[in-house]
């Protein structure tokens, strides 16, 4: 279906549920909270008007102010790659914009992060803007904000980064999804070597390792917790990195991560 047939059905429901509401003895106050529509159209919709508002008019649902549901395990993989590579502006305060950027080498990852931002924010579009080397997948939506109260001014790294605990339900129950995000977001599967001495001398050795770099500590933290979730083995051979190199630890992250694609 369209999405601007989409967006007509939803009005056409939410003027039936608020007859509803108010026929239960709810406020006009409450019912707006509940819906996401101006109490004024509320009110009209209650004295018999059936006009049904523009998109514009409607603040669309959202999971965190009217109990919308949320696509979790889309939501835990969007939540990584926000924090790897997303970041949020508000060009006015009634919006609010997610940018998610993704390099043009990995067409797969760069549609999974899409999809994500769909079934997260059904009702807003996802745009496309290029730039050198990658693109942003941009949405707009004031609920950007409710969905990722992460959002502050200045560089990640340089501010606290805590999962509300709201989020860290989700995470928990989803935590593969929300590493799929930070690995194909900030991280890699590459191959490493080292030498090991045997009895013919010092023999190259190489193996496969999954890498995430990122300078906030705090998100880290969340990548290695998740992690720990997991029995992932992992250690920071630098400051800013996090590696995940033992045998077992690899197979279970290619089960839930990958190579990028
Ligand atoms: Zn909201």
């Amino acid at each position: 279906m369209p999405r601007c047939m989409l967006r007509l059905v939803h009005a056409e429901k939410l003027v039936d549920a608020a007859l509803e509401l108010a026929a239960a003895g709810l406020q006009a106050t409450e019912i707006s909270r509940r819906l996401g529509v101006p109490k004024s159209t509320v009110q009209y919709w209650c004295r018999g008007g059936r006009r049904f508002p523009r998109a514009s008019e409607l603040c669309m649902p959202c999971p965190r102010c009217h109990e919308a549901p949320l696509a979790e395990p889309s939501y835990s993989y969007l939540l990584g790659t926000y924090l790897g590579d997303g970041h949020i502006t508000t060009p006015r305060p009634t919006t609010a914009v997610l940018a998610i950027y993704c390099a043009d080498d990995w067409p797969g990852v760069s549609a999974e992060t899409e999809r994500a931002m769909r079934a997260v924010m059904p009702h807003s579009n996802v745009s496309r803007a290029a730039r050198t080397g990658c693109h942003a997948l941009r949405s707009s939506s004031r609920h950007w904000l409710c969905l990722f109260p992460q959002h502050g001014p200045g560089m990640k790294h340089a501010r606290s980064i805590v999962l509300q605990p709201w989020q860290q339900v989700i995470v928990d129950d989803h935590p593969g999804q929300l590493l799929r995000g930070l690995f194909q977001s900030d991280g890699c599967r590459n191959v490493n070597w080292t030498q090991k001495r045997t009895e013919a001398g010092l023999v190259r050795y190489e193996y496969p390792r999954y890498l995430f770099s990122n300078k906030s500590e705090d998100i880290r933290a969340i990548c290695e917790a998740a992690l720990d979730s997991l029995d992932i083995a992992h250690r920071p051979p630098r400051r800013d990195l996090v590696s995940v190199a033992r045998r077992a630890s690899v197979a279970r992250l290619d089960e839930l991560v990958g190579p990028k694609y």
